[in-house]
């Protein structure tokens, strides 16, 4: 049987952090960015609005602040051993998420098979923000049914791990869905939770771990 893993990344991946708050540290505005993650996660944001504040709080931002964002971000351990091994399987693992794509994207180098995410202007921005690019938590179920029409598979061949209300509407529709350092919101609508460091621990739980 192939499978496809659907990975998402802020809080899921990405240890108690998210791409944005990981690009804002880098430019010394992690302040500014924790005040908008929490009118966000209050209602009072949506995500397009999010994307066009956080936007004009980097405009001095380039891939240099990009690179080295990724690379501080408090990544779970065993990330591209997961996907190695997914991969030796004949299984496809990919990444979506509701953050930036010139930040997702990078995880293409690690062994995802695709990864989705919201389409920013280039860096540095010369563009303006366009909110219908960027995507919402329904967008999550639209671009896996499109991964699963890529890979020749099916709703019922994804195992989804989140951590967030915004994973729920994926995890709603996938026969197996992993809860990783998740609230009770999210864990008590999982098919397991997972609570630690390590992602090969969680890919375990989706019983499919040599
Ligand atoms: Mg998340």
């Amino acid at each position: 049987m192939t499978r496809l893993h659907l990975f998402d990344l802020d809080g899921t991946l990405i240890h108690g952090s998210a791409a944005a708050v990981e690009i804002s540290r880098q430019l010394g505005v992690e302040r500014e960015i924790d005040a908008l993650e929490r009118a966000f996660a209050h209602g009072r944001l949506t995500t397009a609005q999010f994307a066009e504040r956080a936007c004009a709080l980097w405009g001095e931002l380039t891939e240099r602040h990009v690179a080295a964002a990724f690379e501080g971000a408090p990544w779970l351990v065993g990330i591209r051993e997961v996907w190695a091994d997914i991969t030796a399987r004949g299984e496809r693992c990919a990444v979506i998420s509701l953050s930036p794509g010139f930040f997702v994207e990078r995880l293409l180098e690690w062994g995802a098979h695709a990864a989705h995410g919201s389409r920013w202007p280039a860096v540095p921005f010369r563009e303006p923000l366009d909110p219908e690019g960027i995507l919402t938590p329904a967008a999550k179920v639209r671009i896996a049914d499109e991964l699963c029409a890529k890979f020749g598979l099916s709703r019922a061949d994804c195992v989804a791990y989140g951590d967030s209300m915004s994973d729920a509407e994926l995890f709603a529709v996938v026969p197996f869905s992993v809860a990783i350092n998740a609230d009770h919101h999210v864990s008590e609508i999982a098919s397991c939770g997972y609570t630690g460091r390590d992602l090969r621990e969680a890919y375990e739980l989706a019983g499919n771990y040599r």
